[in-house]
């Protein structure tokens, strides 16, 4: 028999939630962002799902855009960081991929790219974030390169937020970045995508000059999609109607009787204040679950709540059982996402409990769990 630990991807879940995506974006055109492997879920796993909503796939590197294309969809197909060295230009024409633009070196390299599949792209502003783009003030002119480049068909504008999720510098997170894109833009003509999963949740409904939102023509769903919260803990999943698309459940392997001063685990990190009874679970940190994870770290013994005791070890974690006199050898722990009876664990609160974030944790699934599709 197989190690007990399995993770489940819920199909149905993964498409009810690009449709929350859709519906907060208007009329917006929604990419379902599917860079690292769609988050830790498997894009050719997600992919019949996410296609239901989906007008468009984005990823960061060309082994994920053929892998798409793999599996015949002949959509629009995004590479969020553009190019990472010149002769990815051939592949990238074949592919039919759009690709960002984001240095003035892969305007160089399209420049001298011998093609006549002419390319899309989507010229990127650096409006705060301070990690890839053109600065506002160096915007216009990369633009007028593009449009004058016959290798190019089309130039569409983006730009990515660094504070969607927050309520920052005043009335908001994303104030400062909108105002230095539209600056920069509002007479340049070309499609638009701003918003990832925060902005799209919290700010696409918000008007913008020149008559569009912050959805603009694409929102980029990322984490929504995946049932992730990007606000958490200002906003749960409950709040924003997100399911989870992913369960990670193991079961007990072993119990343990501990009386008053007895320890748990490596380092003995937990001492039992009185009689008590724990589990021993078949996951651990060789899953990706986070080691990190301190005493109390929600779990769901059989679909009711509990908590993780003492230190994550490499192939096992401890949890109490001492309200459960039921759960033994056998019995179903869920370390986020749904329980077979229905219960829920928001991977967002565990991921707190640990000093991380969702993405984290979908992202840092091991190899060595088998994962199921339902
Ligand atoms: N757009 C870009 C450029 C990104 O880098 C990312 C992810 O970091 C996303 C969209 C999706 O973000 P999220 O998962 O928060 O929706």
């Amino acid at each position: 028999m197989p190690r007990p630990i399995e993770a489940t991807v819920h199909a149905s879940a993964l498409t009810h939630n690009l449709g929350v995506a859709r519906e907060r974006a208007g009329g917006a055109r929604v990419w379902a962002v599917v860079k690292a492997n769609a988050y830790g879920h498997g894009i050719e796993r997600c992919f019949e799902a996410q296609r239901q909503v989906a007008d468009g796939f984005a990823c960061i590197d060309l082994a994920e855009a053929e892998r798409l294309r793999a599996l015949d969809w002949r959509g629009p197909l995004l590479l969020l960081e553009g190019v990472f060295e010149p002769r990815d230009l051939e592949l990238c024409s074949r592919l039919h991929l759009w690709h960002a633009i984001h240095a003035e070196h892969q305007i160089d390299w399209l420049a001298a790219h011998k093609t006549n599949l002419p390319h899309r792209v989507f010229l990127k502003m650096n409006s705060g974030m301070n990690r890839l783009g053109f600065a506002p003030q160096a915007f216009r002119a990369a633009w007028q390169r593009l449009v004058n480049l016959p290798q190019v068909e089309d130039v569409s504008l983006m730009t990515h937020f660094s504070d969607a999720d927050a309520t920052r510098l005043g009335a908001d997170g994303i104030a400062h970045q909108l105002a230095a894109f539209e600056a920069a833009t509002a007479d340049l003509p070309g499609e638009r995508s701003l918003a990832n999963s925060a902005a799209t949740l919290r700010h696409a409904q918000r008007p913008l000059a020149g008559g569009v939102n912050v959805a603009g023509d694409w929102v980029r769903a990322g984490i929504l999609g995946y049932g992730g919260v990007p606000d958490y803990p200002e906003h749960d999943a409950a709040h924003w109607g997100l399911q989870p698309g992913m369960s990670l459940r193991a079961q007990v392997l072993g119990v343990q009787q501990l009386q008053a001063g007895d320890t748990v685990g490596y380092g003995s990190a937990f001492t039992a204040p009185g009689p008590m009874r724990i589990g021993t679970v078949a996951c651990g940190y060789a899953d990706g679950y986070p080691r990190h994870a301190p005493t109390g770290t929600p779990v769901l013994v059989d679909g009711v709540r509990s908590r993780t005791l003492g230190r994550v070890s490499m192939d096992m974690l401890a949890v109490d059982l001492s309200a459960l006199p039921e759960a033994g050898v056998g019995s179903e722990v869920t370390l986020w996402g749904r329980s077979r009876q229905g219960a829920v664990l928001p991977i967002d609160e565990v991921a707190h409990a640990a000093g991380t974030i969702g993405y984290e944790l979908m992202c840092a699934l091991a190899p060595r769990v088998p994962v199921r599709l339902d």
